[in-house]
């Protein structure tokens, strides 16, 4: 008999798990994906992007449609939430959106991938018109229709995380008068200040006046007569404004998963095992709906990323076919860009390492990323940091023009191999004068930390 295996989430963790199961062959399954949403399967990491201009067409960020998964035997039920778990009679309770209608839906293996939403700060006036949140398709379409008509001159931004500051780039880069405001001392708080700091202050340069950025006071009014006019702070600050973005992070979307007996972790998301496994039997979860193990601070962490999303799913699916896989586990590794510079991190930073009990070390340097008479050299500030008493490789931290990514993976995969700082030093990396730096910058601040370890 085929196992009934049902999904709940369509956006990256759930058609993932589809797309596998499809895959293998020899697991004979029926796939039902329920989602809440009209589609599936769409790249959200791809909407700055598309509301910046540079993909013009919305399509384009699906990345399989419903009626592809269909041809291959997987059935996608739009517009279906998901409104109850029943372990022991295995089965769900299925919501049409539309017209309220109900069906309980049996499954042998379910999985949860209902990922996070936006927080809804306690901000007065929520309801007035032209105050976005961006986590949908759909999003992305009203914001950039509400940028692109002619009378939206000002935009106030509220929050300066990773998609505050890519949604900055996107109104910025199309002439809009942007205001980002951050509750912490600091935008981008993952990183260490100077680093934040040394970003906001790249950020300004770069943006000629077009951009201004507050932090250390947070929005708590928003006024107007049915759309949204003005911005209050804290601190007093009246902005006025055509428009608003809300990025003040996600929570995650396990209410029904709570509700039905499986185990939640940290920020409330689900814990699971290094199979994808929740503490009920036939229950497997994965996504931006499930907490993380930090490979660095060996302690559960919440750090919703699409790029974990899509391993976490795989391994699942292996999983759910009864076959083995496991999820080691995240860095936590990230990227970002605005107008051109590259902002990226690996691993723990030095105020999370400190609060874990490390003896931290850390080197910060900037440096020319390929040879200086090259006319394509730029600078890189990289901040490498490790323990002193193991000598491990705990993080980094990069900005730059240029490649700033490619150096925080190659610190990713030294962290992942369990490198100490004079092992990573020997690391045999390319040169040539287009690439790089006959001693590549990472590696001069793996030096300066050796040298500093062996003084000390
Ligand atoms: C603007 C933006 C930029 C991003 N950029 C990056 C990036 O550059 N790199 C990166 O790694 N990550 C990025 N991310 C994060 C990434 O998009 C998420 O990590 C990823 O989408 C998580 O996928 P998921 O399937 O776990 O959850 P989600 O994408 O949240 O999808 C969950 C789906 O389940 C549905 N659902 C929830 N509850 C139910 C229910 N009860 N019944 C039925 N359906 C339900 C939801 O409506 C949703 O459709 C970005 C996110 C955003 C919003």
């Amino acid at each position: 008999m085929k196992t009934r295996v049902v999904i709940i989430g369509g956006v990256a963790a759930g058609p993932k798990i589809t797309a596998k199961l499809l895959r293998i062959k020899e697991f004979d399954c029926t796939i039902d994906l329920y989602t809440e949403e009209n589609m599936i399967s769409y790249s959200a990491c791809g909407l700055p992007y598309f509301v910046e201009g540079l993909i013009e067409d919305p399509e384009r960020l699906i990345v399989r449609r419903p009626e592809q998964f269909e041809e291959q035997g997987a059935n996608i039920h739009l517009n279906k939430r998901c409104i109850k778990i029943m372990p022991d009679e295995h089965k769900i309770l299925v919501q049409d959106v539309k017209n309220g209608e109900t069906q309980e839906v049996e499954y042998d293996k379910l999985a949860i991938t209902t990922g996070a939403r936006p927080i809804l700060p306690p901000i007065m006036n929520f309801h007035l018109k032209n105050i976005f949140t961006v986590r949908k398709l759909q999003d992305g379409i009203d914001i950039r229709n509400k940028m692109r008509e002619p009378e939206t001159k000002k935009a106030v931004i509220v929050g300066g995380g990773y998609i505050g500051i890519e949604m900055l780039e996107a109104l910025y880069l199309n002439n809009i008068e942007t205001h980002l405001i951050e509750m912490n001392e600091h935008i981008l708080p993952i990183f260490d200040p100077e680093i934040s700091d040394l970003i906001k202050d790249e950020i300004l340069k770069m943006s000629k006046g077009k951009v201004e950025i507050t932090t250390g006071d947070g929005v708590i009014a928003f006024e107007g007569s049915e759309r949204v006019q003005r911005v209050i702070t804290a601190k007093g600050q009246i902005i006025d404004t055509d428009m608003v973005i809300v990025a003040v992070g996600v929570t995650p979307n396990t209410e029904i998963a709570k509700a039905a007996g499986i185990e939640l972790g940290v920020s409330n998301a689900i814990r699971v095992n290094n199979r994808m496994q929740t503490n009920i039997k036939d229950i497997y979860a994965a996504g931006d709906c499930i907490e993380n193990f930090h490979l660095v601070s060996k302690n559960y962490a919440w750090i919703p990323l699409g790029s974990s999303a899509n391993k976490e799913g795989r391994c699942a699916a292996i999983n759910i076919a009864g076959q083995y896989d496991a999820f080691p586990g995240v860095l936590g590794s990230a990227v970002t860009r605005y107008d051109g510079l590259t902002i990226s991190l690996t691993g723990l930073n030095e105020t999370e390492a400190k609060k874990f009990g490390f003896d931290t070390i850390s080197s910060t340097m900037t440096k020319k990323d390929k040879a200086g008479y090259m006319p394509q050299a730029e600078n890189i500030t990289i901040k490498l940091i490790a323990d002193k008493r193991s000598k491990k490789i705990l993080g980094a931290q990069a900005i730059g023009s240029g490649d700033a990514d490619k150096r925080i993976n190659t610190v990713a995969s030294a962290i992942m191999a369990d490198q100490t700082v004079d092992e990573f030093l020997h690391l045999d990396m390319t040169y040539a004068p287009p690439f790089s730096t006959a001693v590549d910058p990472l590696l001069s601040a793996a030096l300066v930390i050796n040298n500093r370890i062996y003084a000390s």
